[in-house]
């Protein structure tokens, strides 16, 4: 789950991470009533779940209540990167003198917390990794000793940050950390983390993405989702309980655990196809689960032929057979169809399938070879 700016900051401030005052305005008059309040110059900032708002236009900077009020009916309703803009953060504007970056998440290889900061902030880390990877810093954080003083003190040092600062700096990063460990995140991040003309650090950017698998310990956070920049497939997958993930190939799958999966994805690509997606439907499925899976893997138009495999233990094969079944009648398509079914009520699942003309395999292997077949025939007699 992706946090708003808005949200974000506030847990970093919660943390002793210096934060530009402000507040939401959904409204116009909103804006135009919190520069009165702020007294200065004020940025008004698009609340919406993309990168990049400031190129796109999300991101106003403006001098009086007046202005902020106009600039807000023109914000308010747009469209951000195709996302509606619904609030706007309206914060007093700051005086930058530099921006750096300072970021935090999990590293595979060490197996820890990874923090990385650099000197050139405000712009896309990823592009300043490609360009000039030494302006990088990195620590890794052991997740049992927690971010130390010393660790923060040498990132401070290794991207030049003035002496003066580098107490703010330590003190920051291990908010940031505290913020980091206590929301389950993924990814905490301030892009920019700025220099003040007058030689303060705050953060004028926050960005946080929670671990779906722990939000059940965050309860209020779940209230506030915003799914408007979500996949609509995978908010879909998300009600029925199905693991999803949208792919680039052409090849649907449906398949029960997620190791089953993986190994039907790679079998695909071992006889030359690509998967379409990896949809894991769980043990034990009932019907309606797998029409619901089915329904969403039908829906993307790259779609051009489902294989689905089962392996039958505690998920039933007849249950299966009755929910693709129950889908097919539903949806008329000529998309083709291969199905490998083995394990508990395997022959009730067949049965079902071939009074539905539907084709089955023996093994994986050939079913994944009969895929990649029906994909690339599909591909042919729809462009020909
Ligand atoms: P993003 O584009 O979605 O990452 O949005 P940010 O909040 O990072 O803002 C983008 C850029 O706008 C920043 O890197 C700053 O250069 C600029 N910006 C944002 N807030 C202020 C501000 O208060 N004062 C000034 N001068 N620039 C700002
Ligand atoms: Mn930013």
């Amino acid at each position: 789950m992706r946090l708003h700016e808005y949200q974000s900051k506030e847990i970093f401030s919660n943390h002793q991470i210096p934060v530009p005052r402000g507040r939401l305005a959904s409204s116009p008059e909103d804006a135009k009533l919190i520069a009165e309040e702020l007294n200065r110059p004020v940025v008004l900032k698009a609340q919406v779940l993309v990168g990049g708002r400031g190129k796109a236009g999300g991101i106003r900077l403006v001098k009086s209540p007046g202005e902020a009020s106009d600039e807000a009916s023109k914000i308010l309703g747009s469209k951000i990167k195709e996302i509606p803009v619904r609030r706007l953060l309206v914060e007093e504007a700051v005086n930058i003198q530099q921006e750096i970056y300072i970021g935090m998440t999990i590293d595979r290889d060490s197996g820890s917390t990874l923090l990385i900061a650099s000197g050139e902030g405000g712009v896309d880390i990823e592009e300043v990794a490609r360009t000039s990877p030494e302006k990088i810093g990195r620590v890794c954080v052991d997740p049992l000793l927690g971010l130390k003083d010393y660790q923060a003190r040498n990132l401070a040092a290794e991207i030049e940050l003035p002496r003066s600062l580098w107490r703010s700096f330590i003190s920051i990063t291990k908010g940031l950390y505290q913020s980091y460990q206590e929301l389950d995140a993924t990814l905490a991040e301030i892009n920019p983390l700025v220099i003040t003309a007058d030689g303060r650090l705050i953060a004028l950017d926050g960005k946080m993405i929670i671990d779906d698998n722990a939000l059940f310990r965050h309860p209020d956070l779940i209230e506030k989702q915003d799914l408007s920049a979500e996949a609509p497939e995978e908010i879909e997958a998300h009600k029925f309980s199905l693991e999803y993930i949208k792919l680039s190939g052409n090849i649907g799958c449906l398949v029960n655990g997620a190791g089953l999966a993986m190994a039907t994805m790679d079998i695909i690509q071992h006889n030359g196809g690509q998967p379409a997606n990896f949809l894991d439907i769980g043990g034990g499925a009932s019907a309606e689960k797998v029409a619901a899976a089915l329904r969403i893997i039908l829906q993307d138009p790259q779609v051009k032929t489902v294989l689905i495999n089962i392996f039958g233990g505690i998920t039933r094969c007849d249950e299966v057979a009755i929910g693709i079944k129950k889908i097919l009648d539903q949806i008329k398509t000529d998309i083709p169809f291969i199905i490998r079914l083995v394990g508990t009520n395997e022959k009730e699942g067949r049965e079902i399938l071939a009074s539905a003309n539907l084709e089955t395999a023996d093994t994986l292997q050939e079913a994944a070879q009969k895929a990649v077949k029906n994909s690339l025939e599909y591909a042919h007699e729809h462009i020909s």
